[in-house]
């Protein structure tokens, strides 16, 4: 008889045909049977007593921005943050110094999250160039798809956005083309430069400390045009294109407008669906995010949108600076470098809306899980069923929790003033990546047990020849 490595019993278990009372088997970090309640043997057993057992989210949307600026955070620390949110995949969007932008620069990556990470990782390139013989290097080299921006780089970090800003038109359909055609998906930040400049110069006349400046230099037009002109393009261009955050009724109404006429998925984040202006208006720039937090009527349009299946992920775009540099901007909410943690909200928000009666714990998990996987071709992971990869989280929809910087374990803990305070309803018990535990109440999982996620690359040849025997 086999002895698995381990079974995980009596969890309420939400497998691809929806929750059964099955005990899941793990070997060789794969899913490898579900079997009868106490059937099977193991020289591992994790009681799932009172938990559900979901498959792990795959946050496509992160910035560690590594291995520039570790003084914002680093592999190892935001991938324990991730962990302890129940995040068993993340993809890490290319904005570093130097940009990754070029098969070479993905490859170096790869090896630094390698040897870094505790969960597993993809990574987006930057198009640059668009000649189709990098971009071909680029899928090659593993790429779960790429990313541009639809706005100008911001002043003083045009080396983080080299090859990653289209603010013209021509351009972006030029991405679109190139994109479609060597068969990568397109993520896009879709905010309309031209717009953001105009309204970006009448707010320059406002009290620049005053929170209501933010979204007076970046209002919902922005991005509701962005969004309509690249899926205007994308019924030419047939590329598979992505819509990353998310945040204005105006936009809803955009995706409602265009769907079925081209290949388009769409994001939103927690930030926009828990909380309003009013927040961050609270807290100041440490809330500042771009695209902006908007206001309760555009919070109710995104859940409705989720509801009619128009947006179809929810990410976190985790983006920390540190204290002393939200600090040194506090009066100015131009000057204020934008993002906010969102590693340990993720998962609890989307179960505390599911404690709500706001979604089924299904489509929470649909959303936070499979529709990554199969958008971005990872046959492997999101979901629960023999053969995938043992990426799995036991979370306790009775539990609650907390968020203050005690709790949080990012190294952007302390400048996550837009929750702090929030108790959601649901909590990660335990977090496991192919088949190993890394977090179970504390983080145990080892930087180096990442491995790199990608469509078109096996990941057999992850670590450096020389380490390669020190597993
Ligand atoms: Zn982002």
């Amino acid at each position: 008889m086999t002895v698995f490595d381990t079974i995980i019993r009596n969890a309420n278990v939400l497998a691809s045909e929806g929750l059964v009372q099955m005990d899941v088997a793990l070997d060789e970090g794969r899913v490898a049977a579900l079997v009868n309640p106490g059937a099977g043997e193991s020289r591992e057993v994790i009681d799932g007593s009172g938990l559900h057992l979901l498959p792990g989210a795959i946050d496509i949307h992160f910035h560690i921005r590594a291995p520039a600026f570790p003084h914002r955070g680093t592999v190892e620390s935001e991938t324990r943050a991730a962990a302890a949110g129940g995040i068993t995949t993340l993809f890490e969007m290319p904005i570093s110094k130097p940009c990754c932008n070029s098969a070479e620069r993905v490859g170096i990556r790869r090896v630094h999250f390698a040897e870094h990470a505790l969960i597993d990782f993809g990574l987006y390139g930057a198009p640059a160039d668009l000649l189709p013989e990098r971009m071909e290097a680029m899928k090659a080299a593993g790429v779960v798809a790429l990313k541009i921006f639809t706005t100008s780089p911001p002043e003083g970090r045009e080396d983080e956005f080299y090859g990653l800003s289209y603010p013209d038109e021509a351009d972006q359909l030029k991405v679109l083309e190139a994109a479609g055609k060597v068969g990568l998906p397109v993520v896009v930040h879709a905010e309309s430069a031209q717009l953001l400049a105009a309204a970006e110069q009448r707010a320059r006349t406002l009290d620049l400390a005053n929170p209501d400046t933010h979204p007076a230099a970046r209002p919902a037009i922005c991005e509701s045009v962005a969004v309509a002109k690249l899926l205007a393009m994308n019924v030419q261009a047939g590329a598979k294109l992505h819509i990353a955050h998310v945040t204005s009724e105006k936009t809803v109404r955009v995706l409602r407008a265009f769907a079925g006429t081209s290949d388009f998925t769409a994001e939103t984040c927690p930030h926009y669906l828990f909380r309003t202006h009013q927040d961050v208006a609270r807290v100041g720039v440490f809330a500042k995010i771009n695209p902006p937090v908007r206001d309760k009527s555009d919070q109710d349009a995104l859940w409705q949108a989720i509801a009619e299946g128009i947006i179809t992920h929810v990410t976190t775009d985790h983006a920390a600076f540190s204290y002393p540099e939200k600090l040194a901007a506090s009066n100015d909410f131009l000057a204020a470098p934008p993002g906010s943690p969102g590693s340990e909200m993720l998962v609890p928000s989307m179960l505390h809306a599911v404690s709500e009666g706001r979604l089924s714990l299904e489509k929470a998990s649909n959303l936070l899980s499979a529709n990554a996987a199969a958008r971005f071709g990872l046959l492997n992971k999101g979901r629960i069923a023999v053969g995938a990869d043992g990426d799995l989280i036991l979370v306790d929809l009775a539990s609650t929790t907390e968020i203050s910087s005690e709790t949080l374990h990012t190294f952007a803990r302390d400048v996550a003033h837009l929750y702090y305070g929030a108790r959601f309803k649901g909590r990660v018990r335990r977090t496991i990546v192919r088949g190993r535990t890394v977090f179970d109440g504390s983080v145990v999982g080892a930087p180096g047990w990442g491995r790199f996620a990608s469509p078109s690359v096996t990941p057999q040849s992850d670590k450096r020849p020389d380490r390669a025997c020190n597993t």
